[in-house]
């Protein structure tokens, strides 16, 4: 949209008239890092008074007008409904000379329909995977968290609008696309039927399925009471749907998912994991945990280990419990203290690592099929793919492998890397 007025990307903040700083507001070290950086941009600020800066997301949907009140250099503070006004605002903010900050965080119905990430084709850069967002809001309230508050509640795009612009991306060169949104396995639950047993959110996989030339299908963030059997059969029938399901547990105690409000017992959450094997077998698993939910006892995270040690995740994502502000769980009795919460990310971050070394080692000489999506700044600058399970695989090679989908053998790994081989088929 800032494009289409006539703004460029500038090559470094320094360089640029406008600095907006779009934020998270999940943990607190997220919002940590959003205000240290606004305050280096304040300083810059100092040397260069016409600098606008901004905030957008959900830190400025949560925060509102208070941000600008704390730090006087911030012009613009912008809510999760009112993205898309972000241009209009920056045409007021040019046309006046300074005064008040503007703050927006309104709600606006269909604004939904105003979010497309994608920026393609930057510097003649061609773009291999992309993002589409299908829905906003979410409306679990686990107790922890802080995105319905800062998300609002669920609103679905129609499908049809989805696979418009997923054949558009493909028409632009990428060949997977990620659906996403606070919760996509709620996609559409309120506005699409069901139809033959099939929920909304498996009728839009089927309909991105049949887009010609896309290769591959990924969505997050999804929440495991969404995974039904229509869901869990889809990974066998459509064939452009990746080997890869993130099923966030949170916690393997039955006592703990009951405080969080998660809607699922450890037993049922297994067979999910176990349906999903029998469906895919060559299904990749990852999750999310969170250690020292207030009031978790030795004995409940043991289970949480233990869970880990059951289930064999390919991959999982591990966070300290962080109190935010206005959710249930801020207030509960019995806060785990931080010692205690390092200790115990530490224990998982162990099991899934020596979990992850193990599969890795047994990936070594196999055949994969990756998506090369370019150079790494890592890894010894080498190009680098994904495979459908979602590993990422280095390997050497050139400019032009990039957007090809390339068979690698895996001849390398360390816990969290593989190097593989450009395999030549067809000999
Ligand atoms: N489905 C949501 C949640 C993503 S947040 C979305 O996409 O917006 C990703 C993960 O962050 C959650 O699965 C949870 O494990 C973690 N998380 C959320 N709130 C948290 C909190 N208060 N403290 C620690 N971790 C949290």
């Amino acid at each position: 949209m800032l494009r289409a007025r006539g703004y460029d990307i500038a090559p470094s903040e320094r360089d640029a008239d406008v600095v907006l700083l779009n934020t998270c507001s999940v943990r607190d070290l997220a919002e940590r890092k959003a205000v240290g950086k606004m305050n280096l941009l304040a300083h810059l600020k100092g040397r260069k008074p016409e600098l606008v800066l901004g905030y957008m997301g959900c830190m400025a949907q949560s925060r509102g007008a208070a941000l600008a009140e704390k730090q006087s250099a911030v012009n613009l503070v912008v809510g999760t409904q009112r993205f898309h006004r972000v241009p209009e605002y920056l045409d007021e903010i040019f046309a006046r000379d300074g005064g008040d900050a503007i703050v927006d965080v309104a709600e606006e119905s269909g604004s939904e329909s105003t979010i497309k990430d994608h920026v393609l084709g930057t510097n003649g850069d061609r773009q291999v995977a992309g993002f589409v967002s299908i829905m906003q809001g979410c409306e679990m309230y686990c107790t922890f968290c802080i995105v319905p508050y800062t998300r609002g509640s669920e609103r679905s795009r129609p499908i049809a609008e989805i696979v418009e612009e997923v054949r558009r991306l493909v028409e632009e060169g990428v060949k997977e696309v990620t659906l996403l949104g606070q919760i996509v396995t709620s996609y559409g639950r309120k506005e699409i039927r069901k139809k033959n047993g099939k929920s909304a959110f498996v009728q839009l996989l089927e309909a991105v399925n049949e887009v010609k030339g896309l290769e591959r299908i990924r969505f997050t963030a999804p929440h495991p009471k969404g995974f039904g059997d229509d869901l869990v059969q889809a990974y066998a029938d459509l064939p452009k749907l990746c080997e890869h399901a993130h099923l966030p547990v949170q916690s393997g105690s039955n006592r703990i998912l009951k405080a969080m409000n998660r809607g699922y017992t450890r037993e049922w959450y297994l067979r999910i994991v176990d349906k999903l094997r029998a469906a895919q077998p060559k299904i990749a698993i990852s999750t999310d945990i969170i250690a020292g939910f207030p009031g978790e006892t030795e004995e409940e995270f043991e289970q949480t280990a233990s869970l880990m040690r059951d289930a064999q995740f390919d991959q999982a994502y591990i966070f300290k419990y962080s109190k935010r502000q206005d959710t249930p769980a801020a207030d509960m009795p019995d806060q785990v203290s931080e010692k205690e919460k390092e200790c115990r990310n530490q224990v998982i971050l162990e099991i899934l690592n020596s979990g992850m070394a193990r599969m890795n080692q047994k990936l070594i000489g196999q055949t994969v099929e990756i998506l090369v999506e370019g150079r790494s700044e890592k890894a010894g600058k080498r190009m680098f793919g994904r495979t459908r399970t979602n590993k990422i695989v280095f390997f050497d090679g050139s400019e032009r492998h990039k957007g090809e989908l390339l068979p690698v053998r895996i001849e390398r790994a360390t816990t969290i890397t593989l190097y593989g081989d450009i395999a030549i088929h067809n000999l």
